[in-house]
C-alpha cells in the first residue's frame, strides 16, 4: 500500500519503529497532492513550507526518543472556516479573501500539541452554506471516486482530500450534515460530536446552536484517535461541556452481542434510492449476525425537520454575519461614498447567492410580526424532534439510517433548484437540531459511488457509536477500497 493510502495508525508505527521519517511521509504526500490536485481541487491554501518544518520537529523527537503522540506528524487538512494564525481563513467567501486571523481555533491549538502536519486549509460551500461544495466562491471541489460527480458539502474540500489521499485525516464542520454528508459521498467515515463536546473557539459561526467540529478519517480507529486529540471542555466556548473525556479507542475493545438497535422508518422515505436502501438494509443483517437486536422504530417528528432547520439556521446565520460588514474583516467596497452605501455594497459584492439567500430567510423569519409565527414555532417543533430522540434512546442503544437518501450526484443538477439541494440533508439535519451524535461510515457502492451508513445515539455516547462502528468495519471490506482516479483520467496515477 501506498503511503498516501494509509492510516493515521498505521503511519504511526511505521514512525515509532523508524520504518519511516515524519519528512518522508509529508514528502510522499504532497508530491501525490501535487499530482491530483488540478483535477481534485480540494485546498484553497497549501501550507506546504509549515508542514515540513512540524514533521523536523516529530522528526527530532523520534531521534531523540521521545514520547510521540498518536497523531504526530501525520499530514491533516483543515477546513478553511476553522481560524489559522498566520494563514489564510476565507471560508471559502470573496467576503473574506485575504483575511488572516491573529490566533489559532482551539482544535488547531490541540492539534499542534500533538504535532500536526498541516497540508493546508480545505475547500467548502462558502460559509458552510451548502450540500456539494458548489457555493464555494473559489471553484468547486471534486469527488475522487467519479469526478463528474459533487464530494458532498459543505466540508467537501475535508471529505475529498482524505479519499482522495491528499491528507491522512481532516477537520470539518457539520451544522446540518456537512461532516457526515460528504463522509458518506467520498467513502471516508465521519463524525459529528455531540453538540458541546469539541470546543467551536475559533471557528466561524455559521448556526451557534448547531454547529460542531467532527474528523474525517480512513477508518474507526483514526476517528477515535482524532477524537481523543480534538475532544473536551474550553472556557472560551461557552457552550462546550465540562465533562471528562474518555479514551475513544477503548470502545473498539467491545462487541455488539445484545445491543439493541433502532431503525426509524421515517428515514427510508420517498426520495431514498434503492440502491442505498438495499446497502443499509444489507448492513442491518450484518449487524444482526454479529449479535445485535435490530427493531424498527419511529422519530414521527422528523419529518419537519427539514422545515424547522430552514427557520433556524437562516435565521442565526442572519445574525452571525451581520459582522461582515466591510469595517473590520476581510472585503471592502472602494467605491462606496459614504458609510452605508459601503455597507451594501460589500455585504452585495462580498457575499455569494445561497449567503445572500439565507440571510433573507433569516432576517424575514426573524422580523417582527413573523417571529412567533416562524422562529418561535420552529424552535417549539425542534423540541418535539429532540423528545422523539429521547424516547427511542429509552428503548434503544443507537439508532441506525442511511446518511444521505443518495450517493454523489453530477455536478449542476442540484444548484437551479434550492430544495433540491436542501432534501441532500434529510436524514442529518434531525441530529443536528436534536444536538446529539452521528457516525457516518462507508457501507456500500453503487455504480462505483460510496453509500454511508449513519449510527445515531444520545448526547455523549460517540464510545457507543464508535464501537458499533468498528464491528461493521471490521467485518466488512469498504473502508478499505481508495478510488483510483481512473474515469477523471489523473495522469501517472
Ligand atoms: N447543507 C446544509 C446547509 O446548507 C448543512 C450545512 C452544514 O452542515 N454546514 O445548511
Amino acid at each position: 500500500m501506498k503511503i498516501h493510502e494509509m492510516t493515521a495508525h498505521e503511519l504511526h508505527n511505521m514512525l515509532k519503529t523508524k520504518e519511516i521519517s515524519a519528512k518522508e511521509i509529508t514528502t510522499e504526500i504532497f508530491s501525490h497532492v501535487h499530482q491530483v490536485e488540478d483535477r481534485m481541487k480540494s485546498y484553497i491554501t497549501l501550507t506546504e513550507e509549515k508542514a515540513y518544518a512540524a514533521a523536523d520537529i516529530v522528526d527530532k523527537k523520534i531521534a531523540g526518543n521521545e514520547e510521540i503522540s498518536p497523531l504526530a506528524g501525520i499530514p491533516a487538512a483543515i477546513k478553511d472556516v476553522l481560524s489559522t494564525k498566520g494563514i489564510d481563513t476565507t471560508c471559502a467567501s470573496k467576503m473574506l479573501d485575504g483575511y488572516v486571523p491573529p490566533y489559532d481555533a482551539a482544535v488547531i491549538e490541540k492539534l499542534y500539541k500533538n504535532d500536526m502536519v498541516m497540508v493546508g486549509k480545505t475547500n467548502c460551500d462558502e460559509f458552510a452554506m451548502g450540500s456539494s461544495t458548489e457555493n464555494s466562491s473559489y471553484f468547486p471541489t471534486r469527488n475522487p471516486w467519479n469526478t463528474d460527480m459533487v464530494p458532498g458539502g459543505s466540508s467537501g474540500g475535508s471529505a475529498a482530500s482524505v479519499a482522495a489521499g491528499q491528507a491522512v485525516y481532516s477537520l470539518g464542520t457539520d451544522t446540518g450534515g456537512s461532516v457526515r454528508q460528504p463522509a458518506s459521498f467520498c467513502g471516508v467515515v465521519g463524525l459529528k460530536p455531540t453538540y458541546g463536546r469539541v470546543s467551536r473557539n475559533g471557528l466561524v459561526a455559521l448556526a451557534s446552536s448547531l454547529d460542531q467540529i467532527g474528523p474525517f478519517t480512513k477508518d474507526i480507529r483514526d476517528c477515535a484517535i482524532v477524537m481523543n486529540a480534538i475532544a473536551g471542555y474550553d472556557k472560551k466556548d461557552s457552550t462546550s461541556i465540562s465533562r471528562p473525556v474518555p479514551d475513544y479507542t477503548e470502545a473498539l475493545k467491545k462487541d455488539i452481542k445484545g445491543l439493541k438497535i433502532g431503525v426509524p422508518k421515517e428515514y427510508f422515505a420517498e426520495g431514498i434510492q434503492s440502491e442505498v436502501r438495499d446497502a443499509i438494509e444489507t448492513s442491518l443483517q450484518k449487524l444482526e449476525e454479529l449479535g445485535a437486536i435490530v427493531e424498527e422504530t419511529s422519530l414521527p417528528h422528523s419529518k419537519y425537520a427539514l422545515a424547522v432547520y430552514y427557520l433556524i439556521q437562516p435565521s442565526e446565520c442572519s445574525s452571525n454575519l451581520a459582522k461582515f460588514d466591510g469595517v473590520r474583516y476581510g472585503y471592502r467596497d472602494k467605491s462606496a461614498e459614504n458609510l452605508i452605501d459601503m455597507y451594501m455594497k460589500t455585504r452585495s459584492e462580498g457575499f455569494g447567492k445561497e449567503v445572500k439567500r439565507r440571510i433573507m430567510l433569516g432576517t424575514y423569519a426573524l422580523s417582527s410580526g413573523y417571529y412567533d409565527a416562524y422562529y418561535l414555532k420552529a424552535l417549539k417543533v425542534r423540541t418535539l424532534i429532540l423528545q422523539d430522540f429521547e424516547k427511542a434512546f429509552g428503548e434503544y442503544d443507537v439508532l441506525v439510517a442511511p446518511t444521505s437518501p443518495t450517493v454523489a450526484f453530477p455536478f449542476g443538477e442540484k444548484t437551479e433548484n434550492p430544495l433540491q439541494m436542501y432534501l441532500s440533508d434529510i436524514c442529518t439535519i434531525p441530529i443536528n437540531l436534536a444536538g446529539i451524535p452521528g457516525l457516518s461510515i462507508p457501507c456500500g457502492f453503487s455504480d462505483g459511488l460510496p453509500i454511508g451508513l449513519q449510527i445515531l445515539g444520545e448526547p455523549f455516547s460517540e464510545e457507543k457509536l464508535l464501537q458499533v462502528g468498528y464491528a461493521f468495519e471490521k467485518n466488512s471490506e469498504f473502508h478499505l477500497a481508495r478510488p483510483s482516479f481512473v474515469e477523471g483520467g489523473v495522469e501517472g496515477e
